[in-house]
């Protein structure tokens, strides 16, 4: 017996047989006596419909407004869902952000929680209710309701979940667990057991989209276990967890692959102090994230400097590239779409030598050209030719064996 959280995601509550899915699971684990809270996306491809909606009215819509409008996609499932339960004979609840006493920054559209109050769900778990939260949404110190990014339900639940010291997680989800990569790319993919939270980071960032990053951060700040798994089968998933010592002795425990970035290169530019700053200065200005960037000495005092940029922000990237060049003397720029970074992680890196050798061994192998590299502690990414990036992540899964984990 005990607390658990259950968030479902927008395809497991994509119709009413769904929500009547979800909402047999819930029982289940009701019935076993249990205290179950249980928060909820909205509807697949409803917060886009309703994006949609606003943009046909115009192209900036107002942020707070917007807000208003996106929380209903989740207002809807959660209503729904305690409609579904109460047929059933159970006592369900449903809660919106702000009577979740879920309190956010002022940031419309990507709102920080800043607190969790939490004493009403409390007081409804005390007289044993499920308790249904609407995901994805809170209020500010105003009481204005904001959302807190794409994917941001995953958020709410591990912040409910911390702030009730609840004794699970569990985030439902169309996928069965995390992979060690793309079961699309690469059969020999396998469910991992667990992964810790700074791998799960890293390959949220590197593009795979199962948790909102936001919510492995909040997790690994409170130390909330999150059992990722899927609502169509009762199979155990994946455990986001603290790190251990088995996962230290796996030195590579995923491969990624993302082809969102585009590369830009200023040929023979001054090697001079100040050049950098002129050129990412209007970058950082202009709201562009930056990922890569590498600089070559040449001869003469100059150097060449290559960046890359999220692919929809290419184009703006590359005009204002073309702008610098003209100021600081460059004699050349020119931009490349047709890149893919694909990239190993593994805590495992920490203690073991010799991982960027054999990546880069194992990518030669296949003729493979590397255009560009970079590490963390825990991660080293090669940019490739986009025809190159599905040959690259299975030669990677089978030089580091990875199928053996
Ligand atoms: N409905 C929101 C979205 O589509 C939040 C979520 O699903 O987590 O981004
Ligand atoms: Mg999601």
């Amino acid at each position: 017996m005990g607390l658990i959280v259950k968030k479902f995601g927008g395809t497991s509550v994509a119709d009413i047989d769904r929500i009547r899915n979800v909402a047999n699971r819930i029982k289940k684990t009701y019935d076993l006596g249990n205290n179950v809270v249980v928060i909820l996306s909205a509807m697949a491809g409803v917060t886009d419909g309703l994006i949609d909606m606003a943009k046909q009215i115009t192209d900036t819509p107002e942020k707070r407004e917007l807000d208003v409008l996106l929380s209903t996609g989740e207002q809807t499932t959660a209503a729904l869902l305690a409609i579904t339960l109460k047929s059933m004979d159970y006592p369900a609840v449903s809660l919106l952000g702000h009577q979740a006493e879920l309190f956010t920054d002022r940031t419309f559209g990507n709102a920080r929680i800043v607190e969790i109050g939490a004493t009403r769900i409390k007081n409804l778990i005390e007289n044993h209710n499920i308790v249904i939260v609407a995901g994805f949404q809170g209020c500010d110190p105003e009481g204005n309701i904001t959302t807190l990014g794409r994917g941001g339900s995953d958020t709410t639940a591990v912040a409910i979940a911390a702030a009730l010291k609840a004794d699970a997680c569990e985030i439902y989800t169309d996928v069965d667990g995390i992979y060690t990569t793309d079961p699309n790319i690469c059969k020999k993919a396998k469910k991992l057991v667990k992964i810790s939270y700074d791998e799960m980071l890293e390959m949220a960032s590197l593009g795979a989209k199962i948790l909102q990053i936001r919510s492995v951060e909040f997790a690994k700040k409170y130390s909330v276990p999150i059992h990722v798994r899927s609502s169509f089968s009762e199979e155990e998933g994946t455990m986001v967890v603290n790190e251990d010592v088995d996962m230290e002795s796996v030195v590579v425990s995923g491969v990624t692959c993302t082809k969102d970035e585009a590369r830009i290169t200023l040929k023979r530019v001054s090697d001079t102090p100040g050049v950098a700053a002129k050129v990412f200065t209007p970058i950082a200005e202009a709201n562009i994230l930056v990922d890569m960037i590498i600089q070559n000495t040449r001869s003469e005092g100059q150097t060449d400097l290559t960046f890359t940029v999220p692919k929809d922000c290419f184009n703006d990237a590359l005009d204002i590239g073309k702008k610098v060049a003209e100021e600081i003397g460059a004699e050349n720029v020119f931009g490349d779409e047709n890149i893919a970074k694909v990239s190993v992680t593994g805590v495992g890196m920490r203690s073991h030598t010799g991982v960027a050798s054999k990546m880069f061994a194992a990518l030669a192998n296949e003729n493979i050209n590397i255009l560009m590299i970079s590490t963390s502690e825990i991660r080293i990414s090669c940019i490739v030719e986009e025809k190159y990036a599905e040959i690259a992540v299975r030669a990677l899964h089978t030089a580091f064996e990875i199928d053996k984990i």
